[in-house]
């Protein structure tokens, strides 16, 4: 196959959904580094205090080193605290501490707290259009907690897109018209041009009616905003996180691991086309 072409510029992605264990760390961490694996620069901003993705990227989120919340609370740069995943070339992660726990709280009597991650992000002299240069990231992937506070607002508000995973199972969509009600609201009064372009079905059981139908119905309400992939279950994706690896590069032959290529590179394509 021929290789992915870059983004014209920079595509900041939020991956959200209040739900918890509904696969947003896991597609973030994957996808990255799918996309990098098929030559793209991608950074991944960890901006769930519990710091899954950083432990899946392979980077270090013990208390004290740089940090989501530096760049969240004191307004550090983020390439300063962004780092190398050891997992793939051009993979980069800003990892978060337990820290930001307490920003939720903290941002509250902060100037503009809801944009600041917004301004972190296209601050960083990497993000932006060929003004960036050969080194720029084609795309920003921040991983939301499991909540629509002020975190997940602050991703809401620095992003351009919204991939939103959701769990083949009982009550999929519960919890979607509020999520879709919060994205209304920012597109209104914080950032117009936010765009819920990708859905992402995961943790799909072929073998079960129920998860076909979940599909189904995510389809009939979604479109064509839901990727044609959907992630199968498999025991391999979340084995993988407790190595420190992605399962692309854990197992890369895994159906998982296939999966999360072929997703990556519809959303490439589909950046292309748009
Ligand atoms: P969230 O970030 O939305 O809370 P996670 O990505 O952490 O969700 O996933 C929740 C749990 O489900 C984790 O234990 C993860 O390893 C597991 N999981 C995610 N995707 C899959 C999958 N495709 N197959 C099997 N387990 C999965
Ligand atoms: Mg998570």
């Amino acid at each position: 196959r021929p290789a992915l072409s870059r983004p014209e510029r920079t595509r900041v992605f939020v991956v959200a959904n209040q739900k918890g264990g509904v696969g947003k760390t896991t597609s973030t961490v994957n996808i990255a580094a799918a996309l990098a694996q098929l030559g793209q620069r991608v950074l991944v901003v960890d901006l769930d205090p519990q710091g899954n993705a950083s432990t899946a990227l392979g980077v270090e989120h013990r208390r004290g080193v740089p940090s989501t919340y530096d760049a969240l609370v004191d307004g550090v740069p983020l390439e300063e605290v962004a780092s190398p995943s050891p997992e793939v070339d051009g993979l980069w992660v800003v990892p978060a501490t337990i820290d930001l726990a307490g920003a939720e709280i903290e941002l509250v009597s902060v100037v503009a707290r809801e944009s600041r991650l917004r301004k972190a992000v296209h601050g960083h002299p990497l993000v932006g259009g060929t003004d960036a240069g050969e080194e720029r990231f084609d795309y920003v992937l921040i991983d939301c907690p499991p909540s629509l506070g002020l975190l997940t607002l602050n991703a809401l508000v620095a992003g351009d897109e919204m991939l939103i995973p959701i769990q083949a199972e009982y009550y999929a969509l519960e919890g979607l018209g509020q999520l879709l009600e919060t994205v209304e609201m920012v597109k209104a009064h914080l950032n117009q041009q936010l765009d819920v372009s990708t859905i992402l079905v995961t943790m799909y059981d072929a073998r079960t009616r129920l998860a076909a139908g979940v599909a189904e119905e995510v389809r009939e309400h979604f479109g064509e905003r839901v990727l044609k992939t959907s992630i199968p279950r498999s025991v391999r994706v979340s084995e993988a996180p407790s190595y420190g690896q992605t399962v692309m590069t854990y197992d890369p032959g895994s159906p998982g691991a296939l999966s999360y290529l072929e997703a990556a590179r519809e959303i490439a394509i589909q950046g292309a086309a748009s």
